[in-house]
């Protein structure tokens, strides 16, 4: 295991740094008078941290002035958002992904490694350390440089307690605090989610202008998870385990779901599903142990068999969809994932139940479509939320 290159923060240094970024981000200039107001923090801790900040180039303070009349005017403390960079990470079921990225969200280094993060979770955060070394080496800059840290993992994460709570997936991440974790190893404020959390935000980030207040991303993989942006705002729920829609059970189906109920749409939509499908249809004489490869999913479309067995998939998950849809009444549905590379046939097949399924008001309401970003929604995300523990939402 890498050795961390910073010894471990205090969790106070660790609060006490968040909370002077996100007032600073909120207010934009604050005397240190003004900032030991807002956060209840002490004035030498107000004087540390932002002695701090200003060390690490993330913040500067204006001169005290003398001022006509009544004595000095006190010094300012603003951020320097064009300075700061942050670093995110999009944990896969088989991958990690780092990346620095600044403040407008551009990425400016990555690395990515493939290994089992189900079942490793010592090792994928040693890797994630390389990874983050690597990532920083890309874009040219030292650790230093970085202000916040956010990353997506694909399980549930409970929000009253920072740990991960994941029956069927993660088992081996149970009770493990990821935000700790990575606070340990890089000595910043670290902001965690789940995955579709992080692709609704990375969705958001990149809609193309389009503000998009009510919005449901589904990450359509192994499992099948949406993340929900209602009114502007990400939704958790009470307990942070909010869009578990690939447990939705679906009528008139009874395949075993690794939840243990039967019935779920993820145990008859997933992609491992699918793949077992086609494999079964474009490459008839095998048996289902059998390692089929097969092209890419979106080179797929052309064929018509493929393509009915995608069309299935979609009819399937638009099933799921279509009661959100009467629901929530959002603007926007966004298919990621690996299934979402489908394209075409999986999209007309969501449509079709949607439109048969959900109120006519609300299915017309609603425009649904694959991801623009590929499989980078989740980094993206990320990316958005460490942007936002660094200088604030904007
Ligand atoms: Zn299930």
């Amino acid at each position: 295991m890498t050795a961390p290159a910073h010894p471990a923060p205090s969790a106070r240094r660790l609060r006490t740094r968040a909370a002077l970024l996100a007032v600073l981000g909120e207010h934009g200039a604050l005397s240190r008078a003004e900032i030991s107001r807002l956060t209840g923090l002490s004035r030498s801790a107000v004087s540390s941290a932002v002695t701090d900040l200003i060390d690490e180039g993330l913040a500067g303070e204006t001169t005290a002035t003398a001022t006509t009349g009544r004595g000095r005017r006190a010094a300012a403390v603003t951020l320097r958002r064009a300075h700061a960079l942050v670093l995110a990470f999009d944990f896969g079921h088989t991958h990690v992904t780092a990346a620095v990225a600044d403040t407008t969200g551009a990425v400016l280094g990555e690395a990515t490694a493939h290994l089992d993060v189900d079942n490793h979770p010592r090792e994928v955060l040693a890797a994630a350390r390389t990874l983050a070394d690597r990532a920083l080496a890309a874009a040219g800059h030292p650790l230093d440089a970085i202000a916040a840290v956010a990353a997506g993992i694909p399980g549930a994460l409970d929000t009253r307690t920072n740990v991960v709570r994941a029956p069927s997936t993660l088992s081996q991440w149970i009770g493990m605090d990821p935000a700790a974790e990575l606070g340990r190893l890089f000595d910043r404020p670290v902001t965690v989610g789940n995955d579709a959390e992080m692709g609704a935000r990375g969705e958001r980030a990149h809609s193309g202008g389009h503000a998009v207040n009510d919005l449901i991303y589904v990450k359509a993989s192994t499992g099948i998870g949406a993340g929900l942006l209602l009114d502007g705002r990400i939704y958790r729920g009470a307990s942070g385990i909010s869009g578990e829609i690939g447990h939705i059970q679906l009528p008139d189906t009874g395949t075993w779901c690794r939840c243990g109920n039967r019935g779920c749409l993820e145990s008859v939509a997933s992609i491992v599903e699918v793949r077992r499908r086609l494999a079964h249809v474009l490459a008839p004489g095998a048996r289902p142990d059998d390692d089929v490869d097969l092209p890419p999913l979106g080179e797929l479309a052309g064929t018509p068999a493929a393509a009915r067995v995608i069309g299935e998939a979609g009819r399937t998950i638009g099933r799921v969809l279509a009661d959100l849809v009467n629901c929530l009444n959002p603007a926007a549905i966004v298919i990621g994932g690996e299934l979402g590379l489908a394209g075409a046939p999986l999209i007309n097949g969501i449509r079709e139940s949607v439109d048969r399924y959900a109120q006519p008001a609300v299915a017309e309401a609603v425009e649904i479509r694959a991801s623009r970003l590929g499989l980078r929604s989740e980094l993206y995300g990320a990316v958005d939320a460490a942007v936002a523990a660094a200088v604030g939402p904007d």
